[in-house]
């Protein structure tokens, strides 16, 4: 592989490996107002996040889908990150989140998202941690909405 993934540990951390291997809020929620479907064609990661919102408030979040161990784990650390916060917060820590998988710092005001720090290394897989989240925000955007039916 091109973005060389000579120090797997340094990626693969106990936090994400534990998160891949039992996410967190995996699960449908069919009463949940909002979904939306992410894909990731670079490394095959298809997911759904499901949203319940409460005016402003992201009351519960939960995925389903199938990825590898970055997208599952960044999927489950961001559902128990986000629940119970406002959207505009959700906001404010996708962008310092990114900004981390870019290199630019930050990991520090990340609580737990700064496992995924050692990610900036590997440019083909900052789109595996981000997808949770623009999937997230799609569903609060578009908002296709779950069908009970
Ligand atoms: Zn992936």
């Amino acid at each position: 592989m091109i973005d060389g993934f000579g120090n797997l540990t340094e990626l693969y951390n106990e936090v994400i490996l534990d998160h891949a291997g039992s996410p967190r809020n995996f699960r449908e929620n069919l009463e949940a107002g909002r979904k939306a479907e992410g894909y990731n064609p670079l490394c095959g990661d298809q997911i759904t996040v499901y949203c319940l919102l409460e005016g402003e408030k992201l009351v519960d979040l939960s995925f389903t889908g199938k990825g590898c161990a970055i997208c599952t784990a960044s999927a489950s650390i961001m559902t128990q990150t986000l629940k119970s916060k406002q959207i505009a917060k959700a906001q404010n820590m996708f962008e310092r989140f990114h900004k981390m998988l870019l290199g630019e710092g930050g990991e520090d005001e990340l609580g737990k998202l700064s496992v995924f720090a050692g990610v900036h290394k590997y440019p083909a897989r900052v789109k595996c941690a981000t997808l949770p989240w623009h999937t997230l925000q799609s569903s609060l955007k578009e908002g296709d909405r779950v069908s009970t039916e």
